[in-house]
């Protein structure tokens, strides 16, 4: 790490004066940090990078628990990805160590593979009828393609209808109503699309990824070293919105107008008090256990999709490869509603009309300040991957760099 600043100043705020800096970055996580490293190196400009939490690396976070395991403290991060420009950016800070993620559901207590597969359909319906099911997908489908349970829905053929209807209910409907507290039918068709049933025996949760895997020393050193340069300076646990404020056609830094580059990476709604509103998001509550036994699941992650409060169990020493005997982590995921000022986090924007056309508006806000440039999963209100975060990041630097 090149210099981590103490925020905390005997006065409290900050022991330095932001205003003196060419640029501001809000949020540590992938959208702030990359776009710091680059306004850094790439336009020698001086940068802090100003984040709320007491840690860097936004949600893709890790660090040891007191067992000694690697565990990821907001939800289990696999990295991959299709864009080449974003991997050679991230692996200049990292090496990878080679993991393919696999995802077993809990159905009635058997475990089968998500995405629903040849597999899974043998599971569920005997070795027999399976084969005759998976001949009748692909002769509908082709063989080795991705079919969104929604589009699967849709076919008139009722042996289809049977597959549809099984996998419907027992891999999205009670998942989807955990997690997003509505049915699939009621929420942006992308984001059951995400997990498409799959005719082939494929049985990886990324297949479509060119690369993918685990940073060596964990997310956070990854973070650590993007950060590491001498132009960037770091404060931990400041709010910036302390400082910041966006004021009438200008941006204020301690009450006066800042012409640098302010790069915002949280919630839009929060730095105007959510006065049009709030914007929602999905939040979850964590519960980490650690166990005395060398290993808990068979994979990394087990989804709990016909039963349990909970969404998933991740286990992290099957993501990391940690090998550590006699003891192991787990975590379950339980969903709720975010409320502000509760101590929870915003995970997960909700991808609904009305809540676009809200954020839309709070962007029109500050679509007219040519300094203040929001990024990333939450200040876009986007279902962003790690990868979707930074390929946006290095896009913004790019127009930020071409501009300077
Ligand atoms: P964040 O990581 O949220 O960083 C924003 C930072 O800004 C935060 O640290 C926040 O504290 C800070 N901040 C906000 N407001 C202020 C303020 N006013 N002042 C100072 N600081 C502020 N992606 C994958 O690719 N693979 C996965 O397996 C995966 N799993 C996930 C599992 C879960 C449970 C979740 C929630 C997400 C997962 N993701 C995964 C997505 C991934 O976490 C995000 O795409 C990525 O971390 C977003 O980066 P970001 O910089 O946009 O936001
Ligand atoms: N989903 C589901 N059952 C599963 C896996 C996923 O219903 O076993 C649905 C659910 O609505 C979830 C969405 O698909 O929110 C996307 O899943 P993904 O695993 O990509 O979610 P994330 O890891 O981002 O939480």
């Amino acid at each position: 790490m090149g210099r981590f600043i103490d925020a905390r100043s005997p006065e409290g705020g900050l022991a330095v004066d932001p205003s003196t800096y060419d640029a501001i970055c809000v949020g540590a996580g992938y959208a702030g940090a990359t776009v710091a490293r680059r306004l850094a190196e790439d336009g020698g400009m001086r940068v802090l990078v100003v984040e709320m939490r007491e840690h860097i690396a936004g949600n893709a976070y890790d660090c040891p628990d007191e067992a000694g395991i690697l565990i990821h403290l907001y939800g289990p991060h696999i990295y991959h990805t299709t864009d080449e420009r974003v991997h050679e950016f991230l692996s200049r800070f990292t090496e990878w160590d080679p993991y393919e993620h696999r995802v077993l559901a809990d159905i009635h207590g058997t475990l089968m593979p998500v995405p629903f597969n040849h597999a899974s359909l043998k599971l569920a319906f005997g070795e027999e009828e399976g084969e005759r099911l998976y001949a009748k997908l692909v002769a509908a489908f082709g063989e080795n393609v991705k079919v969104p349970i929604l589009e699967l829905r849709a076919s008139d053929d009722p042996d289809l209808a049977r597959v549809a209807d099984y996998v419907y209910e027992n891999v999205f409907l009670h998942y989807t109503m955990k997690q997003w507290g509505q049915t699939p039918d009621q929420i942006d068709p992308a984001v059951t699309g995400r997990v498409p049933v799959f005719v082939g025996d494929d049985d990886r949760y990324f297949p479509q990824a060119t690369w993918q895997g685990m940073p060596h020393d964990g997310y956070t050193a990854l973070f650590e070293r993007m950060l590491d340069h001498e132009r960037i300076d770091v404060a931990l646990g400041q709010d910036a919105r302390e400082f910041l404020e966006v004021g009438e056609g200008e941006l204020l830094v301690g009450g006066r107008p800042y012409e640098g580059i302010v790069v915002y990476t949280g919630p839009l709604d929060e730095l105007f008090d959510c006065d049009l509103g709030a914007l929602p998001y999905r939040s979850l509550r964590m519960d980490f256990e650690t166990l005395a036994m060398d290993r808990f699941q068979p994979v990394a992650t087990v989804n709990y999709t016909v039963s349990e409060d909970f969404t998933r169990i991740t286990e992290f020493k099957n993501l990391t490869g940690q090998k550590l005997e006699g003891t192991t982590t787990i975590m379950r995921e339980y969903p709720r509603a975010y409320e502000r000022g509760c101590g929870m986090d915003p995970y997960y924007a909700i991808l609904e009309p009305a809540n676009l056309e809200l954020h839309r508006r709070y962007l029109e806000r500050v679509s007219g300040l040519g300094n203040f440039h929001p990024v990333g999963r939450l200040a876009e209100y986007r279902y962003y991957d790690m990868d979707g975060v930074c390929a946006s990041a290095l896009e913004l630097a790019d127009e930020l760099l071409a501009s300077a």
